[in-house]
């Protein structure tokens, strides 16, 4: 289909990070969006999440970041202080900031709150979003595909855009059939209120066990504890604050104020690790998949969210600068595929490599960490830096 800078009629399905960013990048672009999200109230996850200032540049192309910035918690100098589970200091590590300084390193903010940003800009471009609502069926026409929705009606569109999530049912639809993989790993987040003075991101390193604090707001921090979870485990999420308690109950110095004061009123949420690698093409006709249903990596780098925002952004730009539709969604995916790649394994062999530790090697691992750690920073934000700056249009 030749789009010739034509305005292009696009669903997109699903109202997470990749939805509502698509919804922005394409809408500022002068398409028409539409959202379906298949909750009947939109509500994000509880706790926080990291953005790093990759991320935080997507979100100021999406003209996102000073509401961003007032909402959550820029983290002083990037500055990630490691401790061991004892509390004592290992080592300290710095994050780049981008755009010259300007875009700081790390923001923690809650959930909540970037998606209340996101929501009020994608409302503010006139972008409806249909809550309670899901896709059932796609069939691809000569000039269009029709989409047939939960609600009994039918929507002829120019492009449908499948940000569902890791258990993407547009993937499915489509034919590409790719289910999570669970890592063995599950992480327990909690929500606490902030004492002033902890401003820095904590990592603790136990052995195979690691458990970081922080900042998202001027009063709040959030909390994560990760380590091996057996397949197929379920814990009542009643049981959330005392289990998290009790599995990082080995953890003092920073941690140990947190996890004293978890009871049954606290914020916690508990999420088994699961990551969904496809290979390339992302997209089958008219149907593109982005974010967690194309390229769900595991947290250890922080980095989904971030991967998810900048698909948005590559979208609008390869719609832009490729003039046939296939022909661009085919640039999309292969601009984007190696840098989520090169995501998706570092995050992994992180996670890996953090449970196979034994208490044995402790001290030998701490003095490598004091040794390598900045340097293992700097080597990703290069890499990810050079692979993102071949990815644009
Ligand atoms: C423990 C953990 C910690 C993380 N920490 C970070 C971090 O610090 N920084 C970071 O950048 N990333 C982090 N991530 C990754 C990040 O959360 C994801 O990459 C991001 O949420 C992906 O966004 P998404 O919009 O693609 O998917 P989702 O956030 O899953 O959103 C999908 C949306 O689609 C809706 N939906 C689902 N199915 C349908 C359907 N059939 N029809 C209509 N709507 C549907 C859902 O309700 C949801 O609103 C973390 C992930 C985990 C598991």
């Amino acid at each position: 289909m030749q789009m010739q800078g034509r305005a292009l009629n696009i669903l997109i399905i699903g109202g997470g990070i990749a939805g509502c960013c698509a919804a922005i990048a394409l809408g500022q672009a002068g398409h028409r969006v539409r959202i379906v999200e298949k909750q009947s109230e939109w509500r994000f996850q509880s706790s926080g999440i990291f953005v790093y200032a990759n991320g935080l540049e997507s979100l100021g192309k999406l003209g996102l970041l000073d509401d961003i910035l007032a909402a959550g918690f820029a983290v002083p100098d990037g500055r990630n202080a490691y401790y061991d589970h004892r509390g004592r200091p290992i080592v300290e590590t710095f994050y780049p900031t981008a755009d010259g300084g300007t875009i700081p390193a790390i923001l923690g903010i809650k959930r909540a709150e970037m998606h209340r940003v996101m929501a009020a800009r994608v409302a503010a471009l006139g972008v409806p979003i249909s809550l309670g609502t899901t896709v059932t069926n796609l069939q691809e026409q000569t000039d269009g595909i029709t989409a047939v929705l939960s609600d009994g009606s039918n929507e002829m569109v120019d492009l449908v855009v499948g940000a569902d999530g890791l258990r993407s049912a547009t993937r499915a639809m489509i034919g590409i059939d790719v289910a999570p993989r669970y890592t063995g790993v599950g992480v327990w987040r909690s929500v606490h209120r902030r004492p002033p003075e902890l401003t820095d991101k904590i990592m603790m390193m136990g052995p195979a066990k690691r458990f970081g604090i922080m900042p998202i707001s001027d009063d709040r921090l959030y909390t994560f504890g990760t380590m091996a979870e057996p397949a197929g485990s379920y814990y009542a999420p009643a049981d959330w604050p005392q289990l998290m308690r009790a599995r990082f109950a080995e953890f003092e110095g920073p941690a140990a104020p947190f996890l004293a004061e978890l009871n049954a009123e606290s914020e916690v949420l508990y999420t088994a690790v699961e990551e969904v690698a496809l290979p390339l093409h992302w997209h089958r006709g008219r149907v593109q998949l982005i974010g967690d249903a194309a390229h769900a990596s595991t947290p250890f780098m922080g980095q989904g969210g971030a991967m998810a925002m900048e698909d948005a952004v590559v979208l609008a730009e390869a719609l832009a600068a490729v003039p046939d539709l296939e022909a661009a969604l085919t640039a999309f995916g292969q601009a984007r595929f190696p840098v989520c790649e090169f995501v998706q394994n570092v995050s992994r062999a992180v996670g890996e490599d953090g449970a196979r530790e034994t208490s044995g090697d402790e001290e030998a691992r701490h003095a490598a960490l004091r040794e390598t750690a900045q340097a293992k920073v700097d080597g990703f934000y290069m890499r990810l830096a050079e692979l993102r700056a071949s990815a644009r249009f």
